[in-house]
C-alpha cells in the first residue's frame, strides 16, 4: 500500500529518532519552542546533518504569542498550531521524548524511558511550567462557569466563549506574583474584553477589574504611565498587590491576598465573578531545578551577557527557563539567540570571535483594542525603553498594531523558527537611528 501525497508531503523533514539511531550528539537542544528551534535551525544547518538532535516530546508546536488574539476572538487557534513536523529543523534529529533530568558532570540527558543522550555542548530551552495548582481550586474550576486562561492552549478558547456569554457582574482579570512568561498578557486581554463587551452592548453591566500581585501596572515607567492612561481611559478598575490565592468554582468567588508592606498586608479580599481570566503562578520545570543546572530559583543559572552557563562551561540556555534577569517573551529569545548563536559557534569552532553580548532587550505588544497597540521594548538590564521606531511607541498606534497581529506572526513562522530572525536591531538602525526614546 502506497501513501497518499499528502501523507508524504506531510512527512517529517527531520529525521525522527528510531531506536537505531545514535545516542550521542555534537549539540542537544532541549525543548522544541521559540528559542530551542531558532538555534537548533542554524546550529544544525552549519554542524551538518545528524550533529544535532532536538528533545521534544510536543506533536504540536504552538506560536503562544498569538494566544492572546485567539482569546479575544480575533484569530483561530488554528493560526497558531503547526504540527512540531513541519517546524523541526531539516537536518536535526527530533528525539521525541521529554528530558527527564540532566547530568551535566557526565555530558548527559536523561530521557523520560530512562535511556541516555550524550552532547559535547548543550542548549536548555524548555520553557517555563505553568502552575494551576498553586492557587487552591483552580484546577477544579478551570475551563467551568467563566473561568479561562489564555496561557493554556485547552483553555484559550474559553475566554472567548465564556464572554460571549458575559451579559453582567464581575469580570477579573490577575496576574500572579511570579516570574511569568509575557508579563504584559495578563492586561492586554482585560482590554480586549472591553471592547468586546462594548460591541455587544453589554459593557455598563459589567465591571471590568484588573488584580496584579506586583506593585506596578507595568516594569518600565514610560510604559507604566501609558498603561495607567488606557486602564483609566477604558474603566479597567487596577488593584495593585493582590495575590489569587483561591477560587471557588460552584461559588463563583476568587481570593486575593494583599502583597507588600502597607497594614492590611496579608488581609484577604473575596470577590465574586461572572468571568475570572487566570494567569497561573509558573515556575522551572521540576527536572531543571533539581538539576545541577539550575540557580537557587530553579532556572538555568546562564551569564546575563554571553547566555554561558556558569559552571559547565559546554551548556547554554535562552528563553523562559533562562536566568537572564529579563522580561520571558519570544522577542526576547529572538534577540538572545543571536547571541547564543555567535558565542557557542565560536567555541565549537575554535574562531576565537570576540564574544557577543546581550542587552536585555526585549518587547511586549500591549494590545489595547483592535487595531490599537503600545509596543513596550525595552531592555530588562538597564529598565529602559529600547524602541525599534522613530515615534513614540507608548502612544496606542494601528501600525504597532498592523506590525504585531500581522507581521510578526509570518516572522515567527518563516523567519525566526529557520534561525534568520534574530529581532530588530538591524531595523533599528534604519529606523531609529539615534533610538533616543
Ligand atoms: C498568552 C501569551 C501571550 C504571549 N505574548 C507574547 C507576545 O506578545 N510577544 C512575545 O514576544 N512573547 C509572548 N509570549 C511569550 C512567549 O511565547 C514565550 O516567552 C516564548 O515562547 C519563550 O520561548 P521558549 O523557547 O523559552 O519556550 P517555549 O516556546 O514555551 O518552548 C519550550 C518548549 O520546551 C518543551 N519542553 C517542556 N518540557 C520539556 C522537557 N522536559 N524536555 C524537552 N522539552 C520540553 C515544550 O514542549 C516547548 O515546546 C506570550 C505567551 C503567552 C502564553
Amino acid at each position: 500500500m502506497f501513501a497518499s501525497r499528502s501523507a508524504v508531503l506531510r512527512r517529517p523533514c527531520a529525521r525522527l529518532m528510531s531506536s537505531a539511531a545514535p545516542s550521542s550528539y555534537k549539540l542537544v537542544v532541549i525543548g522544541g519552542g521559540a528559542g530551542g528551534l531558532a538555534v537548533a535551525s542554524t546550529l544544525s544547518e552549519r554542524l551538518g546533518r545528524g550533529a544535532v538532535a532536538v528533545v521534544e516530546p510536543s506533536d504540536v508546536h504552538y506560536q503562544q504569542p498569538l494566544f492572546t488574539f485567539v482569546g479575544a476572538g480575533l484569530k483561530p487557534l488554528a493560526d497558531a498550531r503547526r504540527p512540531m513536523a513541519d517546524v523541526m529543523p531539516p537536518d536535526a534529529t527530533w528525539v521525541r521524548s521529554a528530558a527527564a533530568a540532566v547530568d551535566p558532570a557526565a555530558n548527559a540527558v536523561t530521557l523520560a524511558d530512562g535511556s541516555r543522550l550524550a552532547y559535547d555542548y548543550l542548549v536548555v530551552a524548555a520553557g517555563i511550567q505553568l502552575d494551576f495548582g498553586a492557587v487552591r481550586g483552580l484546577p477544579e474550576a478551570l475551563g467551568k462557569n467563566g473561568v479561562a486562561s489564555n496561557y493554556s492552549p485547552a483553555h484559550v478558547q474559553q475566554t472567548f466563549e465564556f464572554l460571549q456569554r458575559l451579559r453582567h457582574g464581575n469580570a477579573l482579570f490577575t496576574m500572579p506574583a511570579t516570574p511569568i512568561k509575557c508579563a504584559g498578557a495578563p492586561q492586554k486581554i482585560a482590554y480586549l474584553a472591553e471592547e468586546l463587551l462594548r460591541e455587544r452592548g453589554v459593557r455598563d453591566a459589567v465591571d471590568i477589574r484588573y488584580y496584579s500581585a506586583l506593585g506596578k501596572i507595568f516594569g518600565v515607567d514610560k510604559y507604566a504611565a501609558a498603561m495607567s492612561r488606557v486602564a483609566e481611559s477604558r474603566g479597567v478598575g487596577v488593584n495593585l498587590f493582590q495575590d489569587l490565592v483561591a477560587v471557588d468554582g460552584p461559588a463563583n468567588t476568587a481570593t486575593f491576598k494583599q502583597l507588600g508592606s502597607g497594614p492590611d498586608a496579608g488581609r484577604t479580599t473575596t470577590v465574586s465573578y461572572e468571568f475570572l481570566h487566570v494567569t497561573p503562578p509558573m515556575k522551572p520545570f521540576d527536572f531543571l531545578s533539581s538539576s545541577p543546572l539550575a540557580n537557587a530559583a530553579g532556572f538555568v543559572d546562564v551569564h546575563p551577557h554571553s547566555l554561558q552557563h556558569v559552571r559547565f562551561p559546554n551548556v547554554y540556555s535562552l528563553g523562559d527557563c533562562s536566568s537572564l534577569p529579563t522580561s520571558k517573551t519570544a522577542a526576547a529569545a529572538a534577540a538572545q539567540s543571536r547571541v547564543l548563536k555567535h558565542n557557542l559557534l565560536s567555541q565549537i569552532e575554535g574562531s576565537g570571535a570576540p564574544a557577543a553580548e546581550y542587552d536585555g532587550y526585549t518587547s511586549c505588544p500591549l494590545v489595547t483594542a483592535k487595531h490599537k497597540l503600545v509596543l513596550a521594548e525595552f531592555s530588562g538590564y538597564s529598565g529602559k525603553p529600547h524602541e525599534t521606531f522613530f515615534f513614540n511607541q507608548a502612544n496606542e498606534h494601528a501600525f504597532s498594531y498592523w506590525l504585531t497581529a500581522d507581521v510578526l506572526p509570518e516572522v515567527y513562522w518563516k523567519s525566526m523558527l529557520k534561525g534568520t530572525w534574530c529581532g530588530p536591531a538591524t531595523i533599528r538602525k534604519f529606523a531609529n537611528p539615534t533610538s533616543s526614546n
